[in-house]
C-alpha cells in the first residue's frame, strides 16, 4: 500500500490541511492517507495545546466520511516527546509491507533538518511537500513537490477567529467547528 501522513498539531484541523492531502492522493495516487495528531510537539511548547484527545477527535470528524482519509492516534497515545521517525518504525513494523509518503506544506519542509534522527527518518519514507504560503527552501534530502490551490488559512488564524467569534464557515468542517463550540475550545 502506498500510505500518505499528514502529522501535525491539526489545532484546529482546517482546510488547508485536507486540500493538501486531497492533492497529494490524487497527484502520487496513493491508496490512503493517515491524519496523525501529534501528541507532544515538542517544538511548540511556547503555547498552551488544546489536548490529545481533543485534537484527535477534531482530524476524526474532519475525516470521516471521506474513504480515502483516515485518523491514527499512534502519537497522542505515545508518551514523551513526538518524534515522527518513531512513529514511521511503528508504523512499518505493524504494516512492513507500506510504502510511506511523509506530507508537508513547504513551512514545515525546511524544519525537517532539526527533526529527531531526521537523516533516518528521510531515508525511511518519501518526504512530499505541498506549496504553502512563501518560497520552499532547498533541503539537503530528496523532496516530491505536489502543486494544490493554496489555501492561504493557519490554525493559528483560526485560533484567534474562535476566540474572537469572527466567521469560520468554509475554513473548517462543520462538524469540526461544532465540536469546538460544545467542547469550549478556544475561548478567551
Ligand atoms: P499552526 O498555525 O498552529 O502552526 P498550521 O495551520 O500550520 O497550524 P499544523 O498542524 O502546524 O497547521 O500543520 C500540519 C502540516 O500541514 C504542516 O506540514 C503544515 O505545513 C501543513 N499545512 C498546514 N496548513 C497548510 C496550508 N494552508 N497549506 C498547505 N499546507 C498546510
Ligand atoms: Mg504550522
Amino acid at each position: 500500500m502506498k500510505v500518505g501522513i499528514l502529522g501535525g498539531t491539526f489545532d484546529p484541523i482546517h482546510i488547508g490541511h485536507l486540500i493538501a492531502a486531497s492533492s497529494v492522493y490524487e497527484a502520487l495516487n496513493l491508496d490512503s492517507i493517515v491524519f496523525i495528531p501529534a501528541g507532544d510537539p515538542w517544538q511548540k511548547r511556547d503555547r498552551e495545546l488544546s489536548s490529545g484527545r481533543d485534537r484527535f477527535e477534531m482530524v476524526k470528524l474532519a475525516t470521516s466520511d471521506d474513504d480515502r482519509f483516515e485518523a491514527s492516534d499512534i502519537e497522542i497515545s505515545r508518551s514523551g516527546p513526538t518524534y515522527a521517525i518513531d512513529t514511521v518504525r511503528e508504523w512499518k513494523r505493524l504494516n512492513p509491507s507500506d510504502e510511506l509518503y511523509w506530507i508537508v506544506g513547504s513551512d514545515a519542509l525546511s524544519g525537517i533538518p532539526s527533526w529527531h534522527e531526521w537523516e533516518a527518518f528521510v531515508s525511511e519514507v518519501t518526504v512530499v511537500a505541498v506549496n504553502r504560503i512563501g518560497q520552499t527552501a532547498s533541503v539537503p534530502f530528496d523532496v516530491v513537490s505536489v502543486e494544490m490551490p493554496e489555501v492561504r488559512i493557519s490554525a493559528t488564524e483560526l485560533r484567534d477567529r474562535f476566540t474572537n467569534k469572527l466567521d469560520t464557515k468554509y475554513l473548517v468542517p462543520q462538524k469540526v467547528s461544532e465540536y469546538i463550540s460544545d467542547q469550549g475550545l478556544y475561548q478567551a
